[in-house]
């Protein structure tokens, strides 16, 4: 496959602190050979492992972003051993629309691993990340929350990798070093975009890869934001590229979303009644949301029933519905 088109003006083999943008050239009418500028900030000292934050993916989910940039003004080459390299609006064009995908070509960063050198901008992005970042990294981490669509309870996450299972005990160290009070485990699924992530691009490259769901439905939160700060100290410590953090990580309810029958989607569409929120226990069969049809308001409401026990990660923050919207999903508690 070709090399990337995408220049960089950092050197990630320097040393000390550097920030810079990522070329990434797109010929438009209003700007014959300009380039969208990505910013990256890179800090080293001497040597040592590499971490990898993510933020901007999906370009709706402002927690992460908040938090990294928090970071690139505070964080110095004197403070740590090895390397940081801070992405945090990875794809820049959605982050300063405010949306989940691309406003230039509608590309869902997260749906586009391993890229490609010679597709559209978001496709040259996934192929940066993974061929030039990733591989650089010893774990990334790629900070999302439930955008505009969902709201979660603030939870760092792992992938399953039963592949691996040297892999997947670093992962459960990572994550429970992360110390969000709730996490999760998911599975590789087409639901989750298997295979087309930043996750699926670190497996790949046999590094660490934890993601996080910070909360949502457009906004920050002072309590999502601590989680995303925190955690990423936590994970800097917890690499040894930053002296060990001096409080307790705390506990960590760590959680599984095994399958489909863990997510309720719309039946139909129309108007969503929640019956439940994010942090709820909930039971098989217990019904999760109404559906009305407030154009016929007289019409019977269609009820959706939560398949599976579980505790409620998160909630569809938008009122209108349309059938295949996710409204809800679960998680169960592991013994971890
Ligand atoms: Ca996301």
């Amino acid at each position: 496959m070709s090399r990337t088109a995408i220049i960089s003006e950092v050197d990630y083999e320097a040393q000390g602190l550097q920030r810079g943008f990522l070329r990434l050239f797109h010929s438009v009418h209003r700007s014959a050979y300009g380039y969208i500028p990505i910013p990256i900030v890179v800090i080293q000292n001497g040597t040592g492992p590499t971490a990898l934050f993510i933020s901007g993916t999906h370009g709706d989910e402002y927690e992460g972003q908040v938090a990294l940039c928090n970071l690139a003004r505070a964080l110095t080459p004197e403070a740590i051993q090895g390397r940081v390299i801070l992405l945090p609006a990875a794809n820049l064009p959605a982050a300063v629309a405010g949306m989940r995908t691309s406003p230039l070509d509608d590309g869902n960063l997260n749906r586009l691993f391993p890229g490609d050198p010679l597709g559209g901008p978001t496709t040259q992005i996934a192929h940066y990340i993974e061929h030039e970042l990733v591989s650089r990294a010893d774990i990334v981490v790629d900070l999302h929350s439930g955008g505009s669509s969902l709201h979660y309870v603030p939870a760092a996450l792992m992938m399953q990798d039963d592949d691996n299972p040297g892999r997947q005990a670093k992962l459960v160290d990572a994550l429970k070093a992360f110390a969000s009070p709730v996490a999760y485990v998911g599975h590789s699924q087409p639901g989750q975009g298997a295979g087309r992530t930043t996750e699926a691009a670190a497996r790949r490259a046999g590094k660490l890869a934890l993601g996080t769901e910070l909360g949502g439905s457009g906004t920050v939160t002072a309590d999502a934001l601590r989680v995303a700060e925190r955690g990423v100290r936590n994970i800097l410590a917890h690499m040894g590229i930053t002296a060990p953090e001096t409080a307790e990580p705390g506990p960590v309810r760590i959680l599984d979303v095994a399958g489909q029958d863990y997510f309720v989607y719309a039946p139909g569409t129309g108007l969503f009644e929640p019956l439940a929120e994010p942090g709820d226990s909930v039971v098989a069969g217990q019904p999760a949301a109404r559906v009305h049809t407030p154009e016929t308001p007289w019409a019977p409401a269609e009820t959706v029933h939560f398949r599976h026990d579980g505790f409620v990660l998160c909630k569809r923050t938008p009122g209108r519905i349309m059938r295949g919207d996710c409204l809800f999903h679960l998680g169960t508690d592991l013994d971890w």
